[in-house]
Order: structure tokens, then C-alpha cells, then sequence
């Protein structure tokens, strides 16, 4: 009997996950490596980084997904390296799993447009571990603001910039900003929302370009009534940790201290 087809697939995101379902039950032995040991459901990470939702709601392990599975094995790894010719993947335990056919799903990385400060000083939203680090960040904001007895520092600590107007940008304002009316004046009973801004900048002259101009606006409106402020200047590379300058559109506007930066952008 002829050796069942080895098939590595790297990356248990919606790609990965789908090839691997597809190939539930043939007669391929399917090997799916992730640096996780779970499936994440990007949608929602929005939600986690506002501590609407818990990290577990969004990540399904991948191990349960094809425990069933006769010939699916999941094996958690980080690819290092793939040897084309000799049809070896290499991992970062320095293990070489042979293949016959490979499928490479690792996803992308953030795109930040070339601009080095904003990814050094933004909190990135593309995974669980980001999600978190930016969740656990807005809420020391919220406990820095509480503390203080000084007014313009309390509303330096609970000011929000969100870098990028897309669909991640508009969602992670809209959801902090409900955050923001569940918590304070409750949980911070001596912050006002009022002291609290969240700033979304994108360098367009609309939010959500990549559909219609009309849900664009909507979404502007949406969030200007409550309370929410979207700028259109591009990001510039001229910032430090505490200050965030925006170029472009509105150059009278002067330099603006900034509580936390936080990106929603585009993948590459
Ligand atoms: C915040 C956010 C919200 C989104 N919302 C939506 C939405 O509402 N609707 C929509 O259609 N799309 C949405 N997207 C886009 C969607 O998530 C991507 O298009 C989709 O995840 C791409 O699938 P993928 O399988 O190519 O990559 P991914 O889902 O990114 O999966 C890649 C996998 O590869 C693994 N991996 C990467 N490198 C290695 C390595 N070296 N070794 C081992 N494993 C590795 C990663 O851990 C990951 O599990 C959103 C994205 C983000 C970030």
C-alpha cells in the first residue's frame, strides 16, 4: 500500500484551519503547526483589548478542534525556516518535519506605513498577547488618572489616540468608548467621562476607506455623538512617548499631549 501523502501546514489561523478541516479524513497525513496552541478569532480581539470580553471567548485550541480527526495532528511550533529542496520545515527546537506538499498560512504582520516611532511607542492589535498588554494598559491609565490631584495630568491619562481609521481603528474607538461609559464615574467614582478623549487619526479624509463613503460617515457620526473626536492628519514620524504630533491636514493645530497611543492598521 502506497505511503499516505505527508502535508505540513503552517498556521492554525482561518486559513490554516480551513485547509486542515478539508483535509479531515482523507488519506493525507496532515501535520498543522502554530506558535499557538490555539485558533484566535481576530474579529473579536477588538473586544478583549477593552476588557469586554475574556481572552478564552476568542481562542479555541486547536488540539480539541481535531481531536476526532483520524489523520490531522496539530504539534504547537514556530517555523524558523523551510528547506524547498529538500522538502524539510525546520522549527525553533531545531526539529525537521519532511513534507510532501506544504501549505503556508502564517498570516501577516502589522503595517505601519514605515513610520518606526509610531511602532515603537503604539501597542500593536493583531494578537491575543497584544490585545491583552493594551487592556491591561488602559486600565492602568483609568488607575494613574484616579490617583492624581492634578486636573491637566488626569486628563493627559485619560486621553486615547487610536492610530488608523479602518474597520479595527473604528471598532477598538467604539469599544473603548463604551468601556469608558461603563467604568468611570462607577468603578473611578471621581473620574467624569467627560475628562476622557479618545482621539482616532487617520491620514484619509474619511474613516473606513475601503467601503462605502456612506458607512464611513455613519461611523464618524456614531462616534462623534459619543464623544469620540476622528482627526484626519497623517501620523507623524516626529513624536516622543508622551507627545504625539499629527502632521498634514490641520497645521495649526499645536503639538498635543497624548495619555496612550494605541494602532489599528492595515496587515502586509
Ligand atoms: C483586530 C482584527 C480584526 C479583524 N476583523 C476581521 C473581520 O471582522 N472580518 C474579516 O474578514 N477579517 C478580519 N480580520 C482579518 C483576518 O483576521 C485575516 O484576514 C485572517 O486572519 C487571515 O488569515 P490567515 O490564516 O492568513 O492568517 P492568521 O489568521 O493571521 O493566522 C496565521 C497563523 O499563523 C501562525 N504563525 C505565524 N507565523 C508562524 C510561525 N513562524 N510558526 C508557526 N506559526 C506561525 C499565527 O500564530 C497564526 O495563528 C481582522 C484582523 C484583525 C487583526
Amino acid at each position: 500500500m502506497a505511503e499516505p501523502k505527508r502535508v505540513v501546514i503552517v498556521g492554525g489561523g482561518f486559513g490554516g484551519l480551513a485547509c486542515a478541516r478539508a483535509l479531515d479524513g482523507t488519506d493525507a497525513a496532515v501535520t498543522l503547526l502554530d506558535r499557538h496552541n490555539y485558533h484566535l478569532f481576530t474579529p473579536l480581539l477588538y473586544q478583549v483589548a477593552t476588557a469586554l470580553l475574556d481572552p478564552s471567548d476568542i481562542a479555541f485550541p486547536l488540539r480539541r478542534a481535531f481531536r476526532k480527526s483520524p489523520n490531522v495532528r496539530f504539534r504547537q511550533a514556530t517555523v524558523t525556516g523551510v528547506d524547498l529542496d529538500a522538502r524539510i520545515v525546520r522549527t525553533h527546537a531545531g526539529d525537521e518535519i519532511g513534507y510532501d506538499a506544504l501549505v503556508l498560512a502564517s498570516g501577516g504582520t502589522n503595517n505601519y506605513f514605515g513610520n518606526a516611532p509610531l511602532a515603537e511607542h503604539s501597542i500593536g492589535l493583531k494578537t491575543l498577547p497584544e490585545a491583552m498588554r493594551l487592556r491591561n494598559h488602559v486600565l492602568s491609565c483609568l488607575e494613574e488618572a484616579e490617583q492624581t490631584r492634578d486636573a491637566d495630568e488626569r486628563r493627559t491619562w485619560l486621553t486615547f489616540v487610536v492610530v488608523g481609521g479602518g474597520p479595527t481603528g473604528v471598532e477598538y474607538a467604539g469599544a473603548l468608548d463604551e468601556l469608558l461609559d461603563l467604568v468611570l464615574g462607577r468603578d473611578y467614582p471621581s473620574l467624569k467621562r467627560s475628562d476622557a478623549r479618545i482621539v482616532l487619526v487617520e491620514g484619509l479624509d474619511r474613516l473606513l476607506g475601503a467601503f462605502h463613503p456612506k458607512l464611513g460617515r455613519y461611523a464618524e457620526e456614531t462616534l462623534r455623538r459619543s464623544g469620540s473626536r476622528s482627526e484626519h492628519r497623517r501620523w507623524s514620524k516626529r513624536r516622543t512617548a508622551r507627545r504625539s504630533r499629527c502632521g498634514a491636514a490641520r497645521r495649526s493645530t499645536p503639538e498635543r499631549s497624548c495619555g496612550r497611543q494605541v494602532c489599528g492598521r492595515p496587515t502586509r
